[in-house]
């Protein structure tokens, strides 16, 4: 804005033509001089000069926007970017659609509790033509742990849409608009997230997922919490993809212990209570999201699965549009069902701690017999 030149700004000829004698010739040049210092410099009277200098400021200010056009624009944009429905109800409510366009939506918790189950049936439903409910479109699944199970997710795909499925070469049509990248270390997910880049800005992906987005990092790092630093310039670029391309981006995250006396403290999570931190020493485990505080605040939404007393909960955790909710949920041949629409609220600590029992995971073990069956 700044070096806007002044002979295309349509001031009055013979003011112009001075500016551009004496070599003024953008608005900063002009601007940075007092009224005075250019009467003297151009020789014309103050009236001419303060006009001048309001019509230059004028071409080179931003528009001014009230309140209610940046709600309108708001309003808009959201019309073009949207949702993507995850089909169950009781979040879709919560998430006012589903799962928003253009911002991070992280899945986090314990291995076997249904993060893969979550994300295998967003694919489906963003490859699914449009007049089923679906966005028609590609996807791209980066499997950082070859875990993707192609079975598996025809098995959802037949037992959660039998009608579309049992279509003449609709599975197969579905199917080849997810493409699937197993990328074995972080530098061959970095140089793929250019060609991914490329692809999303030709609008033709509808969903990215990141399955998991903490494998890839605990590649490099081991078993560590992985360096703040190391993750900034991913982070932001996943961000950046996923504002300029308007396509959802899911991103799946783990868990690892947490020493005793390390506190989590995102700013979503709420600390004031002095005796949290006491009650949080009697869940069997304490554990936090794998990727630390700098992650946390860059994902729009944190959706929280764990287990509890044999039950699983998915919970609405971070988001700028709900209060903090928990769904009791069960995984079953159509992916994941929650029994319950309605949900409960969360207080305090409940929010962020993720719970997991030991006795959690001889249920999820028995599961992943069931997936061992599916895999393929
Ligand atoms: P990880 O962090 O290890 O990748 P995850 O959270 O991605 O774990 P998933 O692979 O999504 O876990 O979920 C595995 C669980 O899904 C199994 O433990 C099992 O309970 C359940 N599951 C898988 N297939 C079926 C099926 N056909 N019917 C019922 N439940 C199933
Ligand atoms: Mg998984």
């Amino acid at each position: 804005m700044a070096n806007k030149l002044i002979s295309e700004m349509g001031l009055p000829k013979s003011i112009a033509n001075v500016l551009s004698a004496r070599n003024i010739r953008t608005a900063k040049e002009a601007l940075s001089l007092t009224e005075f210092d250019l009467m003297e410099l151009l020789d014309v009277g103050l009236a001419e000069v303060t006009s001048a200098v309001a019509h230059i400021s004028a071409a080179v200010s931003p528009p001014c926007q009230t309140a209610l056009s940046l709600m309108e624009q708001r309003i808009k944009n959201e019309e073009f970017s949207g949702h993507i429905p995850t089909k169950l109800n009781g979040l879709d409510e919560a998430l006012c659609g589903g799962i928003p366009f253009g911002v991070l939506t992280e899945l986090v918790g314990p291995a076997g509790i249904g993060k893969t189950q979550f994300c295998l049936k967003m694919a489906l439903l963003a490859s699914l033509p449009v007049r089923y409910g679906g966005l028609n479109g590609r996807v791209i699944y980066i499997d950082a742990e070859s875990k993707f199970s192609s079975r598996r997710m025809i098995e959802i795909g037949a037992s959660s849409f039998p009608e579309i499925f049992n279509m003449q070469g609709m599975a197969r049509e579905m199917a080849g608009r997810i493409v699937v990248l197993q990328p074995t270390s972080l530098s061959e997910f970095t140089e793929s997230l250019q060609q991914i880049k490329v692809s999303l800005l030709q609008h033709e992906v509808k969903l990215l997922i990141i399955d998991s987005m903490a494998a890839l990092i605990s590649v490099e790092h081991g078993q560590q919490a992985p360096r703040q630093q190391s993750l900034g310039w991913h982070i932001s670029f996943i961000k950046s993809l996923a504002e300029f391309s308007r396509v959802p981006v899911l991103v799946t995250n783990q868990v690892r212990s947490q020493h005793r006396d390390q506190a989590p403290q995102y700013s979503f999570q709420d600390s004031s209570n002095a005796g949290d931190l006491e009650r949080a020493d009697k869940y069997d485990s304490r554990l936090v999201a794998a990727l630390g505080i700098n992650w946390a605040h860059a994902v729009t939404i944190r959706l929280v699965l764990e287990a509890k007393s044999g039950q699983r909960y998915l919970k609405v955790a971070k988001s700028p549009l709900s209060p903090p909710l928990a769904f009791p949920f069960i995984i079953t041949s159509s992916g994941i069902s929650l029994l319950d629409d309605e949900g409960f609220e969360l207080r305090g600590q409940e929010i962020s701690t993720i719970h997991f029992q030991e006795s959690d995971t001889r249920m999820l073990n028995a599961g992943h017999n069931d997936i061992t069956k599916f895999n393929g």
